[in-house]
């Protein structure tokens, strides 16, 4: 199946399950995640119309899009990875949203770098629900504080929460719960579900999904 083929099923599926979810298929945005693809690849998504890309490294992201950005103005970046505070500078100046917010000193950093540059990405803040200790994320119980620094304090565009289910367990209480954290809130935006699991995502009010190999094939495995 070609990448045009792979992105138009995805996205009558998307479209179904919202549907059938009571929804407006068109508050759910695909974000067609190109990490580690190879270029022709990103290219014949380019080539079928498609926008939106979600990268998780800034450097590989930097090389990929810097020469393309030029000939796609509408183009929508997310970083969807961790960030780090060095890294801050480049993803400000590359990103359009920033979805891996997790902690007071990134979060300083990014207004720092926003105030210097005058370029807002959108922001979201990434939830550890599983309380996983290597994972990336801020754990639910320090969500208040740090969307209160980030908010108040940093005045960060703050849209939405984002998350990655643990990998063993079943995502939909997963799904559940950063919905309802959103919600308490008031953030609108949910970046939550992947290639095996958007669907229930959108069941529990996914706004944005974040799918590679569903779109793209799988990726060219390189040991990680
Ligand atoms: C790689 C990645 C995805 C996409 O995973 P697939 O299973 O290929 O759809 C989604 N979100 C994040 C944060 C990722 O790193």
């Amino acid at each position: 199946m070609t990448v045009a083929d792979s992105l138009a099923r995805l996205q009558d599926r998307i479209d179904k399950t919202a549907i059938e979810a009571g929804r407006d298929p068109g508050a759910v945005a695909l974000v067609a995640v190109s990490k580690k693809q190879p270029l022709e690849r990103v290219e014949a998504a380019l080539h079928a119309g498609h926008r939106r890309f979600g990268e998780n490294r800034v450097q590989e992201a930097e090389a990929r899009w810097t020469g393309l950005r030029p000939a796609y103005p509408d183009l929508i970046l997310h970083l969807i990875g961790p960030l780090q505070t060095n890294k801050v500078k480049p993803a400000v100046a590359l990103f359009d949203v920033i979805e891996s917010i997790d902690r007071p000193k990134l979060a300083r950093a990014l207004a720092r770098e926003m105030a210097a540059t005058d370029k807002r990405p959108r922001c979201l803040i990434q939830v550890n629900t599983g309380e996983e200790p290597q994972k990336a994320g801020v754990v639910p119980a320090d969500l208040d504080t740090l969307l209160m620094l980030c908010r108040d304090e940093l005045d960060l565009p703050i849209e939405g929460l984002m998350c990655i289910p643990p990998i063993d367990e079943a995502p939909a209480p997963h799904f559940a719960l950063l919905a309802d954290l959103a919600d308490r809130h008031g953030l609108k935006t949910l970046s939550m579900g992947m290639s095996g699991d958007f669907e229930t995502a959108i069941r529990h009010g996914a706004t944005q999904v974040r799918v590679g190999s569903a779109v793209f094939g799988e990726r060219p495995t390189d040991g990680q």
